[in-house]
């Protein structure tokens, strides 16, 4: 563990281990360092639903990102596959908004007519398709937004598939219990850890919600990342019994191919809490169950809590830090799944030299300003 590598990157979870890959595949030795288990954190709790139109109404330069990294995921997922033979199971078939009364049907057609002005493709369903689409929809539901651009990925296969790809392509992964990133007053020299010192000329911050306390970094290049706990739980149903992702009132529903219907998601200021609470599965079966009463019978058959990386604005962090080799990749909060493509491409790129695009909505710099600053809002259910 005392080699050096071109990138060391910090943190592997599905933003570090797409990086790790993208690197790797243009040609870079990479070393990834997790002091858990590789896409065991945020990344094995998420729900892995790709939905930018639907997930990032209020933000343009989000929404960009969130659009351009979707565009991206058919052939990032088939490089991953081809590398390391693992399939994660990728579904751009659509995701269903279902309304309940005509205030969200009014909504839901607002929205629809705005994803339209983009030129998506998004269409309305009346009671009777919505309920030909997904008939396990109680059959007081209204209505239905159909986006047919998005989709779902099973985060947790994708997880192992970046395992199994990075470790083809000659990634390093490392756990050791205890990591400092060590540099200068100018820039980033290398790596220490229990297990040996490795020099390296670049890092990557990609330590999730854990991101603003990596040790050794310089105050000025932490970037103000704080948890979001999100709590989940999983259902098991008939294989194909839903067949869209399909958001409800107040949560989501997402399908994996083995029946499991994972019902999401709490999302609540709780510190590094990973609890699973009374309140928490209460609204996620309320949720559920008021949408569809039909899923009563099922089996509740896992609960998990996972903690997004959040920002104050609801955007990541995605560049270089003040710190010459430094570059962070964090703070993707709800959308980390779906981002892992783009932001993958995007560091790659800083780390050669070569940004291709404008990336000063996602620079640290807009923190400084509010460095203490923490994400507002109260806890509330998705
Ligand atoms: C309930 C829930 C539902 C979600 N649903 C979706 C969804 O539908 N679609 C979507 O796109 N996103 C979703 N997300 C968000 C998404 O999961 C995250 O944005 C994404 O996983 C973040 O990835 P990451 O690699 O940055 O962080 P993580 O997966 O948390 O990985 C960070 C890693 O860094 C390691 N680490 C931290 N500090 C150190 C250190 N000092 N030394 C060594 N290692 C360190 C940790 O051990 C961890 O493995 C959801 C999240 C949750 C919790």
């Amino acid at each position: 563990m005392s080699e050096s590598a071109d990138v060391a990157i910090v943190g592997a979870g599905m933003i570090g281990l797409a990086i790790a890959f993208e690197l790797a595949e243009r040609g870079a030795s990479v070393r990834v360092y997790d002091r858990g288990e590789p896409a065991g954190a945020a990344s094995w709790a998420g729900a892995g639903m790709l939905a930018p139109y639907t997930e990032t109404a209020n933000d343009e330069a989000l929404m960009a990102l969130c659009a351009a990294s979707l565009g991206e995921y058919p052939r990032f997922v088939e490089r991953v596959r081809a590398a390391g033979g693992v399939d994660p199971r990728l579904h751009l078939d659509g995701i269903v908004h279902a309304a309940f009364g005509e205030t969200q049907l009014a909504r839901l057609q607002q929205r629809a007519a705005a994803i339209r002005q983009r030129g998506v493709e998004c269409q309305m369903l009346d009671r009777t398709e919505t309920l030909a689409a997904e008939p396990w929809l109680g059959a007081h539901v209204s209505g239905a937004m159909f986006v047919a651009a998005e989709g779902y990925i099973d985060n947790r296969r994708l997880g192992r598939a970046l395992v199994a790809a990075c470790r083809e392509r000659g990634v390093a992964i490392a756990r050791p219990s205890s990591l400092a990133v060590d540099c200068d007053a100018r820039r980033v020299l290398g790596v220490r850890t229990d297990m040996g010192y490795a020099p390296t000329g670049a890092v990557v911050n990609a330590a999730g919600a854990w991101a603003a306390a990596v040790p050794g970094v310089p105050a000025s290049s932490r970037p103000p990342v704080v948890p979001r706990k999100g709590q989940m739980l999983a259902l098991e149903t008939p294989v194909g019994f839903v067949r869209h992702a399909t958001w409800v009132t107040n949560g989501y529903l997402v399908p994996r191919d083995d029946g499991r219907l994972l019902v999401g998601a709490t999302d609540e200021q709780a510190g590094f809490d990973l609890r699973i609470t009374a309140a928490g599965i209460a609204a996620l079966l309320d949720a559920a169950l008021t949408a569809a009463p039909s899923l009563a019978g099922f089996t509740v058959s896992e609960t998990w809590a996972g903690l997004r990386p959040a920002t104050s604005d609801g955007r990541p962090f995605i560049g270089p830090a003040p710190l010459d080799g430094l570059f962070v990749a964090a703070g993707h909060y709800r959308n980390g799944i779906l981002l892992a493509p783009v932001t993958a491409r995007l560091i790659a790129e800083c780390v050669g030299g070569r940004i291709a695009g404008d990336l000063a909505a996602f620079s640290l710099a807009r923190a400084a300003a509010e460095m203490e600053t923490p994400l507002r809002g109260k806890n509330k259910a998705v």
